[in-house]
């Protein structure tokens, strides 16, 4: 008997169920069509929204930031990780999201890690939406405070779960602002007027709506208009902004608490100069260039409504990130599979992120998608969506 024979056991049964996927390694970086195994791929699952990752601007300020401050910070941020463009970096994100402060963590999944599992405590209540995301929901299994779960947007149900933890030392209402798999919005506004009248915090992931949604892509609580009201949000910088990192953006008493008491800021060395360069050059090409937003959506519309005429199941999607449900994970990895071959690239997302019968290819459109892009993926989603009986 091997060590870790149960490791294979389990692996050999993600074979049986369909769902055991090597990793694919692409030759050239992230961009509408990338290169794969020799072949160019039309890229529809990537984050990339707004196409920053190679923006001129963002590689320029990369470079001079290496060029000034080596590629390392030297440690975590509490020690002598903290460099003169961190701070910058977090300012501009607190001018951007019109918060008083901002904290910048090595990722969005560290980042409600950190948060969650530093400001709950046994005497809290946490009242999460089931849909939210994986580091929402290890951030919470990190800590002793209550947990209560919602149906996912579920309006009734979250008034429940307030009214039965008035007795709570604080309660903390944390819903996705877009949920990664289905491409919908959280009702924030009807979030918020509930926690007003049962004195919650609002705790908002807007990884998927930075960028996307809001003026200028400033989020949900713009998008929404609920500035001042929304008392955390946390968002990513390596979706739409194009690089990696996460952050909050509250207020300054929440930055110095997480600071003092958020173990995955404490205890990680900090993001690579280089990296707070560009995220810094990328919220200012997000003020300067609203056009990449307005590209981002119209390619969007125009998408689902083709897809939607086409015939296909399109979920709940209200934003660039479009499933087209197929199935079991089988189905969903065959389906991704094919499309592959045919010169497009879908990741499938099956159980169990998503239940067993709800698997789907997950299509995120981006502003760098031209017509012929858009309608290229078209044509071969309808050849290959009719051999696999979906329209
Ligand atoms: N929150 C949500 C809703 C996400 O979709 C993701 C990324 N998958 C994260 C947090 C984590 O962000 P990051 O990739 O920056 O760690």
């Amino acid at each position: 008997m091997g060590k870790f024979d149960h490791l294979s056991t389990e692996l050999e049964q993600l074979c049986n169920e369909g769902r055991y996927r090597p990793l694919k390694i692409w030759d050239s970086g992230s961009d509408t069509w990338m290169e794969l195994s020799g072949n160019k791929i039309l890229q529809m699952s990537s984050n990339n929204y707004l196409g920053m990752t190679n923006h001129p601007d963002l590689q320029k300020a990369a470079i001079e930031a290496i060029e000034q401050y080596g590629v390392g910070s030297g440690s975590v941020r509490s020690i002598t990780g903290t460099l003169r463009i961190h701070d910058e970096l977090e300012n501009e994100l607190a001018k951007f999201k019109g918060t008083e402060a901002a904290l910048v963590f090595q990722s969005g999944f560290t980042t409600n890690q950190g948060i969650l599992s530093s400001i709950l405590g046994p005497d809290d209540v946490v009242i999460s939406d089931e849909l939210n995301h994986a580091s929402i929901i290890d951030g919470i299994r990190l800590t002793k405070a209550h947990r209560k779960i919602y149906g996912h947007k579920n309006l009734e149900q979250l008034e429940d779960c307030l009214k039965a933890s008035a007795s709570f030392r604080s309660r903390v209402v944390v819903t996705d602002g877009v949920f990664s798999m289905d491409g919908d919005i959280a009702p924030l506004p009807e979030i918020v007027q509930l926690a007003e009248k049962y004195d919650a915090i609002v705790y908002v992931d807007d990884a998927h709506a930075s960028g996307v949604l809001g003026r200028n892509g400033k989020g949900s609580t713009d998008h929404f208009n609920l500035h001042g009201r929304v008392h955390i949000q946390v968002g990513t910088l390596s979706k739409a902004i194009g690089a990696v990192g996460g952050y909050m953006a509250g207020s300054q008493l929440l930055k110095d608490y997480l600071i003092h008491k958020a173990r995955s800021f404490l205890f990680s060395t900090s993001l690579p100069p280089s990296v707070a360069a560009a995220c810094l050059a990328s919220v200012r090409v997000l003020k300067n260039e609203p056009e990449r937003s307005e590209r981002l959506w119209s390619n969007t519309l125009y998408f689902r409504d083709k897809l939607q005429k086409l015939g296909f199941d399109t979920g709940e999607s209200e934003t660039p990130i479009i499933p087209i449900i197929v199935g079991t994970p089988e189905k969903t990895n065959k389906f991704s599979d094919r499309l592959l071959e045919e010169g497009v690239f879908a990741q499938g997302i099956v159980f169990p992120t998503v239940a067993m019968d709800k698997g789907r290819v997950r299509l995120i459109i981006t502003a760098n998608h031209t017509m012929d892009d858009l309608n290229f993926a078209l044509d071969r989603l309808q050849h290959v969506g009719k051999q696999f009986g979906l329209i």
